[in-house]
């Protein structure tokens, strides 16, 4: 504390303030205070805030048929060390309400922000009826959240005639607005897919120091981010963008990662810039506590130093059954060096794995049980075979990617031709354009069966405003015939699910370098029943 009430000389001591005296007492100065009030012991009892305790907004995630998480973090000066909380424990009160004004409560409760995890608060609200839109909000010292919007599952097993839900990730702060998240809050989604990439851990860039117009600098300090207080801090900048906020409270979110939670093209243990990894490991323990710290996820998925559990199934109805999986943590280093790399013998070795044992296992035996209409992946680097070298003689695919390694690949389609899933869907992001295309048995014979459909979410952000195609992009394509679409600008898909017809509308911003980007429909993809093919809607 910089500075508190005369009669509140230390945070041990015991005291009282009343926030209208410390404010007055103080004046301009006092806006700059973030505590006052009783300690005892180690919680702080009776909390003032002279700024906003709820700066970094209000989050639900992990959607069940009887609940969600409701999320928030206390910091009442949120780029401070801190976030301008004491070092003490804080209750923080909850409620959960069928209507937006919060006039029938029908779920209410107490949870303490401890400071080892930087104040945040994660509720696993249950008890709710399936398939029901509900409210909740945060108090903390007479201070009120702005209320958020949360939606329960429909009964597991049930009928389920529609689902909309959103998929969007990538979200490089210093590219661009974050306009597609405020028109992603519009649509009221039953949820919203984010496959990773929420924050950048790369030094901050100011223009001039890159040849890509630089939208938005980041405050603080110039370097790339390794302790716990670092990420803590970048995952500030984010969390108070007011579009970013706006999404989570409209709608809850299934969260996953990428890469840029914790290094740019980690892999395991293996580190980007090659650091032993044993240190390796204690930047990714620091990455994941934020992570967990800042994310609407349940305790299930609290790390254990540099460890985390983050694959889960989420079952909607008889519908859906999402597998949301973890590439980065389990899956085998990028052969031949990363990279975009032709001829690359490595990517063969039928060790490689994208998933790990356990997690291979885990999915295929969902796979043999799946009783949904619709089998999904959630994940973050693309499946599908890509050339990435537009020399027709030249086959160069990118080693971060499943072509890196295709025995896992070919394992995944095995699996899934055993189970007879009839309608696969693998949902995408990572590379920061929108892509659609078909997963094929044998990626060189176009003839060969389809197995199901992959969609590519672009990014929020990351990498500007971008443009529709080019030429160079054509001839990518033109090697890849089971790729069926490509779009090179900013936003978020929208899938509407039936038990007859999967729908995607690749949502796209004209621009993202300025704050008003207008969004429009680029394209509208479907799959029939059945099928395992794309069609123009
Ligand atoms: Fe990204
Ligand atoms: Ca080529």
């Amino acid at each position: 504390m910089n500075q508190r009430s005369p009669a509140c000389l230390d945070v041990d001591d015991f005291c009282t303030v009343n926030r209208r005296t410390l404010l007055r007492s103080f004046g301009a100065a006092a806006l700059l205070t973030a505590t006052g009030g009783l300690f005892r012991g180690g919680v702080w009892a009776s909390p003032v805030f002279a700024a906003d305790p709820f700066s970094l907004g209000v989050a639900a995630g992990d959607p069940a048929p009887d609940g969600f998480v409701i999320w928030t973090k206390i910091a009442p000066r949120p780029l401070d060390r801190g976030g301008g909380m004491p070092r003490k424990a804080v209750e923080v009160d909850w409620a959960v309400a069928t209507d937006e004004r919060m006039r029938q409560v029908v779920q209410k409760g107490t949870a303490t922000a401890h400071p080892e995890l930087g104040h945040a608060v994660h509720v696993e609200v249950d008890g709710l009826e399936p398939g029901h839109d509900y409210y909740y909000r945060f108090t903390i010292g007479g201070e009120r959240s702005r209320t958020g919007r949360a939606r329960t599952l429909p009964p597991a097993a049930a009928p389920v005639a529609q689902l909309r839900f959103g998929v969007a990730g990538c979200q490089r702060y210093e590219d661009g607005y974050f306009t597609a998240y405020r028109q992603l809050a519009a649509e009221h989604f039953d949820f919203v897919f984010h496959y990773g990439d929420y924050i950048y851990e790369y030094r901050v860039v100011r223009p001039g120091e890159r040849p890509a117009p630089v939208i938005r600098v980041m405050p603080g300090e110039p370097d790339e981010i390794y302790t716990l207080d670092d990420y803590r801090h970048r995952y500030a900048i984010y969390k108070v963008d007011p579009d970013l906020q706006a999404a989570h409270a409209s709608t809850p979110f299934v969260m996953s990662y990428d890469d840029h939670e914790v290094d740019n093209n980690w892999a395991g243990d293996i580190s980007a810039e090659n650091t032993p990894p044993e240190l390796f490991l204690l930047r990714r323990a620091a990455a994941f506590q934020a992570w967990y710290e800042h994310m609407p996820v349940r305790r299930a998925l609290m790390p254990r130093g540099p460890d985390i559990l983050a694959y889960r199934r989420v079952a909607i109805g008889d519908l859906v059954r999402l597998n949301v999986l973890d590439t980065r943590l389990f899956r085998s280093d990028q052969p031949c060096g990363d990279g975009i790399k032709p001829d690359c013998r490595e990517a063969l070795d039928p060790n490689r794995t994208m998933l790990g044992d356990r997690q291979e296992r885990w999915l295929y035996d969902g796979f043999k049980n799946a009783q949904a209409r619709w089998t999904v992946l959630g994940q973050q680097v693309i499946v599908m075979r890509k050339d990435r070298d537009p020399d027709p003689q030249v086959f160069a695919p990118s080693m971060d990617k499943w072509d890196g390694a295709v025995a896992a690949r070919d394992r995944l389609f095995a699996a899934v031709e055993e189970a007879k899933l009839a309608n696969l869907v693998v949902l995408t992001g990572d590379i920061h354009n929108n892509w659609a295309g078909e997963l094929k048995k044998d990626f060189d014979d176009p003839r060969s069966a389809t197995l199901g459909v992959e969609f590519v979410a672009t990014s929020i952000s990351s990498g500007g405003d971008g443009f529709d195609t080019d030429d160079s992009f054509k001839a990518l394509l033109a090697q890849d015939p089971h790729i069926k679409f490509f779009n090179n600008q900013r936003g978020y898909v929208r899938h509407t699910v039936t038990p007859d017809r999967w729908q995607a509308d690749f949502q796209v911003l004209d621009r993202v370098s300025v704050g008003d980007g207008r969004v429009s429909t680029r394209k509208s993809l479907v799959v029939e029943h059945g099928t395992s093919g794309l069609a123009d809607a």
